[in-house]
C-alpha cells in the first residue's frame, strides 16, 4: 500500500491564509496588527536562520515582528529584564525566546518569566500545566503542529497505541501529553528505554523526536502505522528511516515539508489567538 503524505507545507499554507484573513478583517476595523517579539541570545547560525524564518513568516501574514538580539555574554538578569519589559509592552502580543540560550543563562527561569498570556511558543511551566490538565492553553508549537496535521487528515488517535521517542520539554513530553488527551495509549521513550525496537513495533502511531539522523529504523515500523517525524538533522534527514518506513506506513510526514512548516504556522496561529485575547482550545474541545 502506498503511504499518504501528511503535507505540512500545504496544511501550513491553509493555516496562514486563515491568519492573514483574520488580521485583515480586524485591522480593517481599526485594530493595529499583532506583534511577535523574538529574542535571540548569542550568535548560533542555526538559531539566526530559525528566527529569520519566523520574522519573515510574520510579515507574510500581515503581522509585525520586533526582533531583539542580545550578545552571547548576556546574563540571566539582563535577559529577564528584557522579557519583563516586553511583558509590560501593550503593543506586543507574543514573545518567543529562541532555544537554545547560551549555557550561562537559566533558560527555564527565562521561559517562566514570559507572561502566560504572551507565551505563544508554549514554553512556560504554566502553559504546560494547563496542557497536562487538558485546558485551553498555548501549546509548544512543534507537537501542536503535529496534532493539527493529524486532524487535517482525519486521523483519529483514540484507542490507538502511540510511541513517542524523545522526551524533551518542547517536543516529546508535551506530545505524549497531547496524545493522551486525545485518548491514545501512549508510551514515552528516551535514552534509558530498553528494547526500543520491540516497543516501536507495537505502535499504531510513531513520533520521532530524538535528534539523531534515521535513528528509528524502517524495520521497526508496523504495517499501516502512522509515522510523524519531527527530527531535522544535517543533510535534510529526519529521525526515522523514511525511505523504508514510508513503504510500510499508512501515513507519514516527509522531511523536509512535514512537521517543520507546521511549527511556524502554529507560532503565528497562537500569536493571532493572543491578539484576539484567547488561548488555543483544549484538544478535546477542539476535536468536538
Ligand atoms: P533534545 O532536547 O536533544 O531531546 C532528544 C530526546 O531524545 C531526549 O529525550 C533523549 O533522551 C532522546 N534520546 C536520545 N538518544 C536516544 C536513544 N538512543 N534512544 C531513545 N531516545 C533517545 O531534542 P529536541 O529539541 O526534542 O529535538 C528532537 C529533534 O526534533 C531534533 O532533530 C530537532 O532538530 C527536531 N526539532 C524540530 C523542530 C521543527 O520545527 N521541525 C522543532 C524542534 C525540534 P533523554 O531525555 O534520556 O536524554
Amino acid at each position: 500500500m502506498k503511504s499518504i503524505i501528511l503535507d505540512g507545507k500545504q496544511t501550513a499554507e491553509k493555516i496562514k491564509s486563515h491568519i492573514k484573513e483574520s488580521i485583515l478583517t480586524r485591522t480593517a476595523r481599526g485594530y493595529l496588527p499583532p506583534t511577535l517579539a523574538t529574542i535571540l541570545v548569542g550568535d548560533d547560525p542555526a538559531s539566526h536562520t530559525y528566527v529569520n524564518m519566523k520574522n519573515k513568516a510574520c510579515e507574510a501574514v500581515g503581522m509585525r515582528s520586533k526582533r531583539i538580539e542580545l550578545p552571547a555574554s548576556t546574563t540571566t538578569d539582563e535577559l529577564l529584564e528584557e522579557i519583563r519589559s516586553l511583558n509590560e509592552n501593550n503593543s506586543i502580543q507574543g514573545i518567543l525566546l529562541q532555544h537554545p540560550s547560551p549555557p550561562q543563562i537559566d533558560e527555564r527561569l527565562a521561559f517562566d518569566t514570559i507572561l502566560p498570556a504572551k507565551d505563544v511558543d508554549g514554553v512556560t511551566t504554566y502553559c504546560f500545566g494547563r496542557l497536562a490538565m487538558d485546558q485551553e492553553t498555548y501549546f509548544p508549537c512543534t507537537p501542536y503542529g503535529m496534532v493539527l496535521l493529524l486532524k487535517e487528515y482525519g486521523i483519529d488517535v483514540a484507542g490507538k497505541r502511540a510511541v513517542v521517542v524523545g522526551r524533551s520539554p518542547i517536543l516529546g513530553k508535551p506530545m505524549a501529553s497531547m496524545l493522551t488527551n486525545l485518548d491514545a495509549t501512549v508510551t514515552l521513550c528516551h535514552s534509558k528505554t530498553q528494547n526500543l525496537p520491540e516497543i516501536v513495533k507495537q505502535a499504531d502511531i510513531i513520533i520521532g523526536a530524538v535528534g539523531k539522523a534515521e535513528f528509528i529504523k524502517g524495520a521497526w515500523i508496523k504495517e499501516d502505522a502512522v509515522v510523524l517525524d519531527a527530527g531535522y538533522n544535517a543533510g535534510n534527514v529526519g529521525d526515522i528511516e523514511l525511505s523504508v518506513a514510508a513503504n510500510k506506513a499508512s501515513f507519514h510526514t516527509p522531511v523536509p515539508g512535514g512537521v517543520g512548516p507546521m511549527t511556524i504556522a502554529v507560532l503565528l496561529l497562537q500569536t493571532l489567538y493572543s491578539w484576539e485575547g484567547k488561548f488555543s482550545p483544549s484538544l478535546k474541545a477542539g476535536s468536538k
